[in-house]
């Protein structure tokens, strides 16, 4: 029985864990579920599923939900401070980083120091502070479970093979729903386009992420610290239907790949249950619905973001950190139609031209290359703005 604390059970990989954690109850219990703003939602979850804690991470929504929950035995908390002490609780095992963005850092920089298994959605800690956070989890004996569907499909390929070196890795990509556009085209695509991703639902950033291929990106950096490759040995391949995850090349020239339908709660399961595969009833995959898997090489003129962020990766040190935090700047100023699509990589890459380089960046350093990017990153867009 593994008990589970999910930091942002209210956003699309939160709802999914919970399905999970609820269909497999000799195998979890929940503990800990935490939300930013939707106080609704996190307090039908705490009634349905009766954690021992809740969170709001907005201070304002306090009393709603210690209103709502106070004929249960369910101990309500406000702020960021309580989301980071919450995950140290005797009681929890495993923290779900399923937040959204660079604020998912210190909740699990908190639980690893905690000593708390780690199932990591939350891309952006890893990118923004890789080296950090896997010497913090070597030190500490932590293991870092992935759930991103690509990350998972790797994991699962190494079972059994960890004494075996990787020569490479292939980090498969939906191409998004911009595919074989080119920029004259993508100049006027809309939020809605944008929003409409072909294979997977997803929560807004990350949709959006999609679709400039700066996920992917992201991805590349995420894959780097969570299996230890040199930047040589990761490689992107566009393939649009979505079912090889991903792709581990051994040093004898064997591929081994992992496919299913795109569903999280595979992955998801998989991180929660590890080292168990757990029995479900999800939709199987059949080759004879897909006669067509297709692959293609990835268009690094017009989807800036991806080559911007191999160039963040080459460069090291607080640079990634630049990238993450100038895109979630991007990407919420195109959220609310205030620049365009390709001004996303504008915003970005004059943010890494910008901001002071730290090639070994502390804890601190990283606080402040955030705070810096996002300040210079706001002021690009405002000059952008439409
Ligand atoms: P969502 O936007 O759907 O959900 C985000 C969750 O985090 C919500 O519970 C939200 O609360 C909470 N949250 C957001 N900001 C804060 C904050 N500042 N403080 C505390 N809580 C916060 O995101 P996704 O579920 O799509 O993604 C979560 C993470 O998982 C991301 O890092 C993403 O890259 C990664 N990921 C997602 C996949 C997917 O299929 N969705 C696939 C692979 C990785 P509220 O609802 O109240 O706003």
């Amino acid at each position: 029985m593994k008990r589970i604390a999910i930091l942002g059970s209210t956003g699309s990989i939160g709802t999914q864990a919970l399905e999970v954690i609820g269909a497999n109850p000799e195998s979890f219990e929940l503990e800990v579920i935490t939300a930013n703003n939707n106080a609704d939602l996190l307090i039908a979850q705490a009634l349905a599923f009766k954690p021992n804690v809740v969170v709001i991470a907005n201070e304002a929504l306090y009393e709603q939900v210690r209103d709502a929950l106070q004929h249960e035995d369910i101990k309500v908390y406000a702020g960021a401070n309580a989301l980071c002490a919450v995950v140290e609780m005797g009681t929890v095992d495993m923290v779900l980083t399923a937040m959204v963005g660079y604020a998912g850092l210190q909740p699990t920089i908190r639980a690893i120091k905690a000593g708390k298994e780690i199932a990591l959605a939350n891309k952006e800690t890893l990118v923004v502070a890789g080296q950090l956070i896997t010497d913090l989890a070597r030190q500490q004996g932590v293991n870092i479970y992935p759930v991103d569907s690509e990350h998972s499909a790797i994991f699962q390929c190494l079972a059994g093979e960890f004494h075996n070196p990787i020569e490479k890795i292939i980090l498969t990509a939906s191409g998004g729903p911009f595919r074989g556009r080119k920029a004259d085209e993508l100049r006027q695509v809309t939020r809605a386009q944008a929003l409409k991703h072909p294979n997977w639902e997803m929560g807004a950033k990350i949709t959006i992420d999609s679709a400039s291929l700066m996920n992917k990106g992201l991805e590349v950096i995420e894959a780097k610290w969570l299996f230890g490759l040199k930047n040589e040995q990761i490689e992107v391949v566009v393939h649009p239907q979505s079912i090889i995850h991903s792709l581990v090349q051994f040093e004898d020239g064997s591929i081994k790949a992992q496919l299913g339908l795109p569903d999280m709660k595979l992955p998801i399961q998989y991180a929660l249950g590890y080292p168990n595969r757990l029995k479900n009833d999800f939709p199987r995959f059949s080759f004879l619905d897909y006669p067509q898997l297709t692959f293609e090489k990835p268009d690094l003129e017009t989807f800036r973001n991806l080559q911007l962020a191999f160039d963040a990766m080459e460069r090291g040190g607080n640079m990634p950190c630049i990238l993450n935090a100038a895109n979630e700047i991007a990407v919420e100023a195109f959220l609310r139609e205030e620049v365009g699509f390709l001004e996303m990589s504008d915003i970005i890459e004059g943010s890494m031209a910008k901001v002071a380089y730290i090639a070994n960046p502390s804890y601190e350093d990283y606080v402040t290359t955030d705070r810096e990017t996002r300040a210079y990153a706001a002021e690009v867009a405002g000059k952008l703005s439409i």
